[in-house]
């Protein structure tokens, strides 16, 4: 949420880090049913609106993803509730013991804007722990974890005053934002008794110091202050108020969802008229999401629209990673702004929170269209950008920006707790329910991640496992279990760059068509198989179509990075002539040379380059 340019440098406050943050958490539940079979919400009674599944009814076998939730769990689990609660508390003058967590999640009444360092945003990013802290309760029955919300929720609610939106806040939409989030989850998958009527209690004390509408980031709204009270994000509150309607708080929270709607952003985009250029890239995208629950609460198209339209524009000015907004900034078409980035900015992506609003969106827009290159483009953001982040740490480091420069680096962000520490654990939370769908008639597999979903039909207990290296590999294998034979339909997602993709059934082999969902209807028995083959041939993807030398390597879902600290001259035929050297390793032969190439998750400390300017 920072504007760039941040040139202070975080002193850490606490030097202690999780060493091994796996080892703190109890194993996360394997069994068969989760905590919660979540009911569905009220938007999932629209026709032809796939459904998301439970997070207990989804178990991922996958380290990559396990170890991220895991690690964000444990560094969430670890925080102290007086660190948590002190910002709260000085803020609205009560005692405040405990430690500080400083970076930006500190309260200092001396803050100086211009350093963007510790004290930017006190507290902003408690409810979207909170909110994490639900989802993991809702994945793994851990009863630390339902504790630790009810007794945050407890505490916050005795902090509630409108000191804490006023003039010390610079961020009061944005606090609020994350407050509901929080509370909206801590009913929904903790079943708190409580989170509506702290809910309320928060909404009838921050209205008054809120806009009384979307207010675009960078105007002034509240008199006397300075620019940095401009950068609040009231134009991202509607999707949260829209979904605590649904989930019963109260018609009031439709009617909010409504007052906040950005329309002067949605309006030209409904029409297809670009109107991203200069706006701020997470919240712009995260903006779309609450276009998209308008169009589910409301019923308006108008809205839908806007999120299309404005999700391909996006797409349009992104990296081959997936990653759009280099510093933090979104573009007018055809820009040279982004090709530039390559040699002006280390700051090409905001990991943790675009990955989150871009799964949210895309999540959303699968959901309605049935398109399949919305789950295309979550795998490939999954992939390539947030799956490989440096692990959140116990001390506020935190993973921000993707580095896209052609001297390029997998740093930590200068800034302890930055927006990103409270986005990270959602989104390693969120794999499950990203990678499947299902309706009335069967399931769809968006993702392909080891791992097992769960859900009954026609009072058949079914569960859908899938195995793979994906996408190391070109096959994933699947097995269905069902406590009797049951007619349905099992929906996979063949990529757009899947030429020549197959599937079999129990041995039986056909061709499945790229940039479709196969659709497989039959009376599924107990053990029955399928076999996925989705070939991966590399293959050049340029910068932008001014700028067609340069270019990034891609073979199936993943990007390749030379990594190297100086770019030998190489051609097209030798890029797309990249070897495999190992399990997750590939080498192009140059004339003056071999350069390594690896996925994102596999590059450490090295320098690396995600384009190459080839002749
Ligand atoms: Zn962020």
């Amino acid at each position: 949420m920072s504007p760039l340019h941040a040139l202070s440098r975080r002193k850490f406050l606490q030097s202690a880090t999780l060493a091994s943050a796996a080892s703190v958490l109890p194993a996360l539940r394997k069994s068969a049913l989760g905590p919660t079979s979540v009911p569905v919400e009220s938007d999932s009674l629209k026709p032809g609106l796939l459904e998301e599944f439970g997070y207990g009814d989804v178990t991922l076998d996958s380290f990559l993803h396990e170890q991220q939730l895991q690690q964000t769990h444990a560094v969430l689990m670890e925080l102290s509730e007086d660190s948590l609660l002190k910002p709260f508390r000085q803020m609205v003058g009560q005692p405040a013991p405990g430690k500080e967590l400083g970076g930006w999640y500190k309260y200092d009444p001396k803050y100086d804007w211009h350093t963007f360092d510790a004290g930017f945003a006190p507290s902003a990013t408690f409810g979207q722990w909170v909110s994490a802290l639900a989802r993991v309760y809702a994945i793994t029955g851990s009863q630390a974890a339902r504790q630790k919300v009810l007794h945050l929720n407890r505490l916050y609610a005795q902090t509630i005053e409108g000191e804490f939106y006023g003039i010390k806040n610079r961020f009061p939409a944005y606090c609020y934002d994350k407050l509901v989030c929080g509370l909206i989850d801590s009913h929904k998958y903790v079943g708190d008794p409580e989170a509506f009527a702290i809910l309320e209690k928060t909404t009838n004390t921050a209205l008054p110091y809120l806009p009384k509408t979307a207010v675009e980031h960078g105007r002034s709204w509240r008199p006397g202050t300075d620019e940095s009270y401009t950068w609040d994000e009231s134009y991202t509150i509607s999707e949260n108020l829209f979904l605590a309607y649904q989930r019963g708080a109260g018609d009031r929270y439709r009617a909010l969802g409504i007052q906040y709607l950005d329309n002067e952003y949605y309006d030209p985009l409904s029409e297809g008229k670009s109107n991203l250029e200069g706006r701020h890239a997470y919240s712009h995208v995260n903006s779309l999401s609450s276009a998209m629950q308008a169009y589910l609460t409301l019923g308006s198209e108008k809205h839908l629209r806007a999120a299309k339209n404005g999700f391909d524009m996006v797409a349009a000015q992104s990296f081959a990673t997936g990653g759009w907004g280099a510093d933090e900034m979104l573009r007018a078409p055809g820009s040279p702004e982004v090709y530039n980035s390559l040699t002006g900015s280390h700051s090409s992506f905001e990991t943790p929170c675009g990955s989150y609003a871009h799964f949210k969106l895309t999540r959303y827009l699968l959901r309605v269209t049935h398109d399949p290159r919305y789950g295309d483009s979550m795998e490939r953001m999954m992939y390539n950008t947030i799956l490989g982040a440096k692990p959140l740490e116990g001390d506020g480091r935190t993973f921000y920006y993707s580095d896209y420069n052609f001297k390029g680096s997998k740093v930590y962000s200068p800034h302890g707790w930055p927006c990103c520490s409270g986005t990270m654990p959602q989104v390693a939370a969120d794999y499950r329910i990203n990678a499947y769908f299902r309706d009335a008639r069967g399931v769809y597999v968006n993702l392909y991640i080891p791992s097992t979903a769960r859900w009954t039909q026609d009072r058949a207990q079914i569960s859908l496992t899938q195995k793979s290296e994906y996408p190391f590999n070109t096959h994933v294998q699947f097995e269905v279990k069902t406590s009797k034979a049951a007619e349905f339909g099992v929906n996979l997602r063949i990529p757009a760059w899947a030429e020549g993709a197959s599937i079999a059934v129990n041995g039986k082999r056909e061709a499945a068509i790229a940039s479709s969902f196969t659709h497989l209807q039959r009376q599924w028995k107990n053990g029955d198989r399928i076999d996925l083959e989705l070939p991966m041939k590399t293959r050049l993807e340029a910068i932008d179509p001014k700028h067609a030398d340069t270019v990034a390597l891609l073979i199936g879902p993943i990007v390749l990075f030379p990594v190297t600290d100086s770019q030998p001259a190489m051609t097209r035929a030798q890029l797309l002539a990249a070897k495999r050297i190992g399990a997750q390793s590939w080498q192009v032969e140059t004339s003056s040379g071999a350069v390594k190439m690896l996925p994102f998750t596999a590059i450490g400390d090295e320098q690396y380059s995600t384009y190459m300017k080839v002749t």
